[in-house]
């Protein structure tokens, strides 16, 4: 039996959201930790460890948010009837393919000519 896509997707929103919530969460928080530590800055022992946990944060809340997009993206072309229908040449997505990365726009042979 094929999983329904949309329950899927609808999972894969919500993991996504909750970790868009929770890296913007601890990135308000090191902000005001920051704010809290605003001596001299340049020989603070912390600023690298900080700066370093930021990108990293700001990475994940990034990442986090292009996933919600992606996902989004999927569900407005399953109500548009175009779910699993390569974006790019039109052929279908295999059904494997859709399994590993449901909200996948392109086919595999496409999604290699775009590097994504
Ligand atoms: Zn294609």
């Amino acid at each position: 039996m094929t999983p329904d896509p949309r329950v899927l997707l609808e999972e894969l929103r919500a993991a996504a959201a909750a970790q868009v919530v929770e890296a913007d969460g601890a990135l308000r928080e090191l902000l005001h930790d920051r704010e809290g530590s605003n001596d001299d800055d340049e020989h603070d022992p912390e600023g690298v460890t900080l700066s370093s946990e930021w990108s990293r944060l700001a990475g994940l809340a990034d990442a986090a948010t292009a996933k919600l997009q992606e996902v989004d993206d999927a569900l407005a072309r399953l109500d548009a009837g175009a779910y699993g229908i390569c974006a790019s040449c039109g052929r279908p997505i295999p059904a494997g393919r859709l399994e590993v990365r449901p909200f996948a726009e392109h086919c595999v042979a496409c999604a290699e000519r775009l590097g994504r």
